[in-house]
């Protein structure tokens, strides 16, 4: 039975003022191993404090790292020194990664087998485009971004893989429940035929436009084990009633 994820990714959002939100969402979380496991991925200058404030109640996790373990990299972070801040799960390839930085779905390997190395567990994120969904592509960019992406080899048990479109992130239109469907049980399939019975252990979120309005319909989809959350994460209220939807 694989054990539900709720995960916000705070993206350029947040400083110290902010961390009253995460003692406020745990707070009204419900005890300590009853329902999902809660992730929050801050700023790389906020995982120390917030893992501090979290004492475990909650996984903390950065949004990006390097795939080297140091070096000449000005400006990186390595797997090692995210695990080192207290950083549980780092995002990688995210669609704003992809586009602000041009990282390829080879880099995205590199970078998830560095993050298992460190001992962290990779949310590796894939999604097609508007045009690519236009241009009915949306299964055949699953498959290449998840063949190039998610390396061989993964502990099946501790990957993340988040199916994001990329015209439903802050833009307010997440796909239909049958669209979201037909995604995740392609991309169940396609880590079946790569990892055989161990990919029923890998878990599958929806990213993209979740809110507490749609949440529990987008939950109740059968290879939806929860969600990767943008927006509607940097608020208790908001992150707490997404996860009471879990
Ligand atoms: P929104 O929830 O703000 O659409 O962002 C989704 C996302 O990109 C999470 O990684």
């Amino acid at each position: 039975m694989r054990r539900k994820l709720a995960a916000g990714n705070w993206k350029m959002h947040g400083t110290g003022a902010d961390l009253a939100e995460v003692a406020a969402l745990i707070a009204a979380l419900p005890a300590q191993g009853a329902g999902p496991e809660v992730l929050i991925c801050p700023p790389a200058t906020l995982i120390h404090r917030m893992a501090q404030a979290a004492g475990g109640r909650i996984a903390i996790g950065g949004q990006d790292c390097h795939a080297e373990p140091a070096g000449a990299h000005t400006g990186d972070i390595s797997a090692a020194m995210l695990a080192e801040a207290g950083a549980s799960h780092v995002i990688l390839g995210h669609s704003e990664r992809r586009a602000d930085h041009g990282e390829s779905d080879a880099q995205i390997a590199a970078k998830a087998r560095a993050a298992v190395a460190a001992g962290l567990v990779p949310v590796i994120c894939l999604g097609e485009t508007a045009a690519e969904r236009d241009a009915g592509e949306t299964l055949a960019v699953i498959d290449r971004q998840a063949r190039g992406a998610i390396p061989d080899g993964l502990p099946a048990g501790r990957l993340v893989v988040a199916y994001e479109p990329v015209w439903a992130i802050g833009s307010g239109r997440t796909p239909t429940p049958d669209q979201i469907a037909e995604v995740h049980a392609h991309l169940r399939a396609h880590l079946a035929g790569r990892l055989g019975p161990g990919a029923q252990a890998v878990r599958l979120l929806y990213g993209g436009s979740v809110k507490p309005g749609n949440a529990a319909a987008i939950f109740a989809l059968r290879e939806v084990d929860g969600a990767l959350v943008g927006g509607a994460s940097l608020k208790a209220a908001e992150f707490g009633a997404i996860i009471a939807a879990l």
